[in-house]
């Protein structure tokens, strides 16, 4: 922490196609979490989050809403920044990527780029994926039609276009990963990386033609039919948030210690943005670290299953500061979490009731019978040194768990002295110790417990904010600087006081508070996971929201007609059957549909129906699915939709 004083926090800023879900709330809560220890011991302290507001996808969910987009920007921005207000998320700045200021820095930076001979102009022919706002080469490509990264259908598009020497930057990048191990995080994630770049980079193509909402090129360029592209643009805020190309008053917090992502945009980060970054001669972030998913009782979520796990709710439920623990505590940084109440429950009963909040009852108990709340730790080390060391190196391993993103690690070390404290109580048995005549030795104990709750308290607060400092206040101290400076690094005895008794900080939860969302998993839309689907952590779709597609894109599905030859239930499911379809292939296809609630296995032997056939294998209850049945389903249940009269199979449907 010491070569740097300044502490640049940032979250991806969010792309405003949907509200918050509970990846948005992770994200923002660690780096919440880490701005406020930063603030705590401290450093100074720049934390900043916001919503990323152009592109062409935002060009059309404004008009399939009929908005403009700066009116449907600006109503998810605001959803966005009150919940993090809520939430008491300590930001520094929320930059929209409409702010004026923000446009005329990345106007500059891409004059910069261009100065130093890394931008030209070229025409670009290739696939790009309206959703990713992305283009990619053939060779990334599936099956040489679909996005490699989130599974639609990619557009054909030739346009003029200004191009990022990115080749340029290929051995500097595998340079910087090589000297800075820790530059991406987990160090897993980085090996992904280091691989994409070592498999050759091209160059980048940086502005369109093809749509208007975007940052105009700077009016030196004199070409006003391009704008930014999104991810130029978007990359840009963790430089103009700092005034960047305007007002410069705090642009010395660059470089960021930490950006914080979610996995699926870690190529952006770890690879354009460096280059764009070494274009304009500044240095490179300090960490760049990407977190997994979140799954629903180890599902997908997603908004047509219904079971996206809204932040808010939860928090209300469960409280906030609970729900902070939780997200932190149960999931390696990295990996993918699973959001559950049960799971939930169990670390609030179990980890924050039993061995912390208990803690504190049996100090209140035990301080008021013996010695009417008073509390005195001046002489704890003449009996307890062991725990007390035993303590103090744990708190000693913290810091660094916690600038690595290892915020389950710390978490898990930090219950260690709550375990120190517990055990002591059983050991030394202070009721027997009173009946001995030892008042001193139960003081010191009680002085000994105090203590280590007080450590604990102030080391928490980063993580439950509102309930560390009531558990504080108990003890006769406020979390702060100076308190942490005393009892954390200089290890100073607390002060004597007396105990203030305070309800229990975390009343056993006996159900599940929350209504469960039933996954609507019948219908074969859903069990053929779309691959679309993918991107639900970062993105789920509005189940309203109807993206407007060329007749190009719509026969990229290819629909074809089929009869089902072999049908049969599915041992132990309740709703899927496997089905054999002749589409007019060598063999028929293999489909799990989930309609064995409407029809039986025997009447579909023999009928027609309509087959998706160009959908991505997927795998059921272990069986393979190479397809999809349409149908529709309201609520009078599900018919499938067949030809009116039958046809041969494989023949196209459009
Ligand atoms: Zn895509």
């Amino acid at each position: 922490m010491s070569c740097h004083k300044k502490a640049y926090i940032t979250t991806p800023i969010y792309y405003v196609n949907d509200i918050a879900h509970i990846g948005h709330a992770y994200t923002t809560i660690i780096a919440d979490t880490l701005a406020k220890y930063s603030r705590m011991i401290g450093l100074d302290t720049f934390f900043l989050t916001g919503t990323d507001e152009h592109g062409q996808k935002i060009e059309h969910s404004a008009q399939a809403r009929g908005k403009s987009p700066q009116e449907y920007a600006d109503e998810i921005s605001a959803s966005f920044k009150n919940l993090w207000d809520e939430f008491g998320i300590s930001y520094d700045k929320f930059i929209r990527t409409t702010d004026e200021e923000h446009k005329i820095g990345v106007q500059k930076a891409f004059l910069k780029m261009q100065e130093r001979g890394d931008v030209y102009k070229d025409v670009y022919k290739g696939n790009y994926c309206i959703a990713c706002e992305t283009f990619f080469p053939k060779s990334q490509l599936i099956n040489e039609e679909f996005c490699p990264e989130c599974g639609r259908a990619t557009t054909l598009v030739e346009e003029e276009s200004y191009f990022f020497r990115l080749s340029k930057y290929q051995e500097k990048l595998l340079a910087w990963y090589q000297e800075h191990p820790e530059c991406i995080l987990p160090k897993s994630k980085k090996n992904e990386v280091i691989r994409f770049v070592e498999g050759g980079l091209e160059d980048l193509s940086i502005t369109r033609t093809s749509f208007d909402w975007g940052v105009k090129l700077p009016k030196e360029l004199n070409d006003p039919k391009h704008v930014m592209y999104v991810w130029l643009d978007a990359l840009m805020n963790y430089l103009t948030a700092l005034g960047y190309g305007t007002d410069e008053k705090n642009i010395d917090f660059w470089p960021a210690r930490v950006h914080l992502i979610g996995k699926d945009i870690l190529r952006f980060h770890a690879i354009y943005w460096p280059a764009f970054l070494m274009s304009l001669d500044l240095p490179l972030p300090k960490h760049i670290a990407a977190h997994g998913w979140w799954t629903r009782n180890g599902e997908k979520m997603s908004k047509s299953k219904g079971n996206v796990v809204n932040p808010k709710e939860v928090a209300d439920a469960y409280g906030l500061d609970n729900f902070r623990y939780f997200m932190l505590r149960e999931v390696p940084f990295g990996g993918d979490g699973d959001f559950s109440q049960k799971a939930l429950i169990d670390r609030i009963n179990s980890d924050l009731g039993n061995d912390l909040g208990n803690l504190l009852n049996r100090l209140i108990g035990m301080s008021t019978k013996y010695f009417e709340g008073r509390i005195e730790c001046a002489r704890v080390s003449d009996f307890y040194q062991a725990e007390l060391a035993e303590v103090d190196e744990s708190i000693a391993k913290l810091e660094p768990y916690l600038f690595e993103m290892q915020l389950h690690r710390y978490l898990e070390e930090l219950w260690r002295p709550l375990s120190v404290a517990n055990k002591a109580i059983d050991r030394y048995q202070p009721w027997a110790l009173m009946k001995e005549g030892k008042e001193e030795e139960v003081m010191a104990l009680n002085g000994l417990i105090a203590t280590i709750l007080a450590k604990v308290a102030i080391m928490l607060s980063p993580i439950m904010p509102k309930t560390a400092p009531k558990i504080a206040s108990a003890l006769g101290f406020e979390i702060n600087h100076a308190s942490w400076s005393s009892l954390i690094v200089s290890k100073e005895p607390l002060s004597s006081f007396v105990i203030a008794p305070i309800p229990p900080l975390f009343p056993r939860i006996e159900e599940e508070l929350l209504a469960h969302h039933e996954p609507d998993s019948a219908t074969p839309q859903n069990k053929q996971e779309s691959a679309a689907e993918k991107n639900s952590q970062s993105a789920p779709e509005p189940e309203d929201q109807i993206a407007l597609i060329g007749i190009d894109q719509f026969f990229q599905s290819s629909l074809k007609v089929g009869t089902i030859v072999s049908a049969e239930e599915v041992p132990k499911s309740a709703k899927l059957l496997l089905l054999q379809v002749d589409i007019g292939e060598e063999s028929p296809r293999q489909v799990v549909a989930g309609i064995k609630e409407w029809y039986s296995a025997a009447s579909l032997i023999g009928t027609q129906v309509c087959v998706v056939a160009n959908l991505k294998p997927a795998k059921l209850m272990g069986m393979k699915s190479e397809g999809m049945l349409l149908a529709a389903k309201d609520s009078g249940g599900l018919s499938l939709i067949r030809p009116e009269a039958p046809k041969t199979n494989g023949t196209k449907i459009g």
